[in-house]
């Protein structure tokens, strides 16, 4: 963890709690969980949170806990940076409890300088917290509490209502059965700015109707791309009326192959079709990467010629 991460879409990882479980097929070969592995060990980082106890390699055991001491760590760092929150662990696990959640998204609010992309496959536990102004009142009491002074008395009721543009929200989908139960949860999910990464791709995925969504009270006379590309319009002004309109979409998708021992193979194919629907529809898409012939990663690969590392402004 920490300073100039080797993941393509971000400068810093920072995990301020420890521990997880497995919960869908996309943990199978857990990156984390073989790290947190090695570490343990009595007085080791991650002592206590797995079962070597059955066959096969170490697995997560479902606990998880608050890092006392990484928790202010995004208030050190002066230099503004893009920050994966939880790169080791899943911060809506079940296992943590609402107070330390809400003293994360405290250091959130409180470090003015970063962007946070906080990434999930707790899509439901983190729909259900963030929707709801109680959770902000604890965000807001802790964040008086690591300030030692009261801040702006109408702080929760503003989180609650208007999401910080800086705090990005995503989840994690591997095929398209995780797509269909998480992405509609996102959506549901108060944010600014809102992502996918289909890492590891497992599969091919259809997630149009999450990147131009269909509403009954449709804000502009296209429905559809296709009907808007049709009639002359530019996709990118359309999608501004759904900005406008407060409409909930996808702004940003991430691809990537798995890689490490027993790497499940991606096919072009299925990434090519991501690409499509994300140029469809006027969304960022990055490909972060990709395994040669020899089972080998490479980084922001080339797709028809191209590199594609979009980000979110
Ligand atoms: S949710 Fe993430 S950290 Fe937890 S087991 Fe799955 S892949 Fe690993």
């Amino acid at each position: 963890m920490g300073d100039n991460s080797g993941i393509e879409w971000t400068d810093a990882t920072w995990n301020p709690t420890r521990g997880c479980s497995r919960i869908s097929p996309g943990c199978t070969n857990c990156y984390a969980e073989r790290q947190a592995a090695r570490m343990d060990v009595p007085g080791g980082a991650y002592q206590g949170l797995l079962d070597h106890t059955k066959a096969g390699r170490p697995r997560w055991n479902g606990q998880v806990r608050l890092v006392e001491s990484q928790l202010d760590l995004p208030i050190r760092w002066t230099k503004p940076r893009r920050i994966f929150v939880d790169s080791m662990s899943d911060l809506f696990h079940e296992g943590l409890p609402v107070e330390a959640i809400a003293r994360v998204f405290a250091v959130m609010v409180r470090a003015t300088k970063h962007t946070f992309q906080v990434l999930t496959k707790r899509a439901a536990r983190m729909q259900k917290l963030l929707s709801d102004v109680e959770f902000w009142r604890l965000v807001q009491r802790k964040h008086d509490e690591q300030r030692g002074a009261p801040g702006c008395p109408s702080l929760a009721a503003d989180l609650h209502a208007y999401p910080l543009k800086r705090i990005w929200l995503g989840v994690s989908v591997e095929d398209q059965q995780r797509a269909d139960e998480r992405i509609p949860l996102l959506l549901q999910t108060p944010a600014a700015v809102r992502f996918v990464s289909a890492e590891p791709l497992l599969g091919p995925v259809d997630i149009r109707r999450f990147l131009w969504p269909v509403h009954d009270q449709w804000p502009s006379p296209y429905r559809t791309p296709e009907e808007a590309r049709a009639a002359g319009a530019v996709v990118t002004r359309h999608r501004q009326a759904l900005v406008s309109a407060a409409r909930e979409f996808v702004d940003w998708v991430i691809v990537g192959a798995e890689s490490g021992s027993g790497a499940r193979p991606m096919d072009e194919t299925w990434v090519r079709s991501l690409r499509d629907q994300c140029r469809d529809a006027g969304s960022l898409f990055f490909f972060k990467q990709s395994l040669d012939g020899g089972g080998k990663k490479v980084s922001l690969p080339v797709l028809d010629g191209k590199r594609h590392a979009e980000f979110p402004a």
